[in-house]
């Protein structure tokens, strides 16, 4: 794996096994490990004493991945906001709340850029800067789990891996972080409800097939050829449609899961019935479940978004070849929460 450049592990990206480790080489009771855990991962006062707090103290400025918020903006209607956040190194990610009464989702970004150069992706068009270190991954999380209890009142419940960067080029620092994400004694987000999006990161999705938790799975496809689905994502030469489809179906069959798959409608591009037709050949006999996203024009691409007779055209295609799928709503739309976007704006 490459290894982040110049960032350190910090103690909030160790799982509690590890602190638990850490505290014990060091002379330290690993019955301290849960209370220092907990604080870690939910935040909360500090109180601790004696061989604990000393042990801390020495470490204070590698305890916690601090993050500030450069900007943060909300919909109109107040329910989706978009931070975007500074890491220790001075580092710009983006990281997005999409609410729903009694539903809050976080979507983390696990690089800064991305290395997929996805045309129609603001992140794409940045280029890939690093990989996040677990703790920038679990900061994400804890900041918008903040927002959440301090607007709402209510607990962050659901995670989705689909901000800047691709989450199976960064495997380990991803894994590790939906490890302790998924901690029952942290913040303890069900593994069912975390989903990782991936453009199609072939050795990647094999090995999440033999990982032990069962986390959700989405495969963006956006295209039915290698010719249409390579014009648009260019990963799609190293790793083809035959390949994807293939490890598609491995992970269905270790898992016993459905895949996700995502597909942005660009009006003119790939939002037509015979695109609709080949789609559903590609998919046939395959455990999945299809959701059509109406693309977000960013500012660095000029496709447009399909219009809504078509998608409704596109859907029915589907349906009528046994297809589940889902039309997915336009959230954020008015926060520019599509993935990349805040930050591209910026730069
Ligand atoms: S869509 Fe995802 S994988 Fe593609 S460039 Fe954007 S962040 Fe990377």
């Amino acid at each position: 794996m490459e290894e982040p450049a110049g960032v350190s592990p910090a103690l909030d990206g160790l799982s509690f096994d590890e602190i638990g480790e850490r505290l014990a080489a060091d002379g330290v009771s690993r019955a301290h490990a849960l209370p220092l855990f907990r604080w870690l991962q939910r935040g909360g006062r500090r109180e601790f004493e004696g061989p604990l707090e000393r042990w801390l103290a020495a470490r204070e400025s590698a305890a916690v991945t601090r993050v500030g918020t450069v900007t943060e903006t909300a919909s109109g209607d107040g329910w989706t906001r978009k931070f975007l956040l500074s890491l220790p190194d001075g580092a710009e990610v983006e990281t997005v709340l999409m609410g729903f009464p009694g539903r809050f989702t976080a979507c983390l970004s696990t690089q800064i850029g991305c290395a997929m150069g996805c045309v129609f992706c603001a992140t794409g068009q940045m280029g890939f800067s690093r990989h996040l270190r677990a703790g920038e991954i679990v900061a994400q999380a804890r900041h918008v789990a903040a927002a959440v209890a301090e607007r709402h009142g209510e607990r962050l419940r659901n995670l989705v891996m689909m901000g800047m960067g691709e989450p199976l080029h960064n495997f380990d620092e991803t894994m590790q972080a939906l490890e302790v994400l998924t901690d029952t004694r942290g913040m303890n987000i069900g593994p069912a409800r975390v989903t990782l999006s991936t453009v199609g990161h072939v050795p990647g999705i094999l090995k999440l097939a033999r990982h032990p938790k069962r986390y959700t799975l989405a495969v963006s496809l956006h295209g039915a050829s290698d010719e249409e689905r390579g014009r648009l994502i260019p990963v799609n030469r190293r790793w083809p449609l035959a390949q994807l489809m293939d490890a598609c179906r491995e992970y269905s069959a270790i898992r016993g899961q459905r895949v996700f798959v995502a597909w942005t409608l660009i009006g003119g591009v790939n939002d037509d019935l015979a695109q609709a037709r080949r789609l559903a050949a590609l998919l046939a006999g395959m455990e999945v479940h299809v959701n059509l996203i109406p693309l977000n024009p960013t500012a660095g691409y000029e496709g447009r978004a399909p219009a809504w007779d078509d998608v409704i055209a596109f859907q029915r295609v589907l349906q009528d070849a046994g297809l589940p799928s889902t039309v997915r709503q336009k959230r954020g739309l008015d926060v520019d929460a599509g993935c990349g976007q805040l930050a591209t704006r910026r730069l």
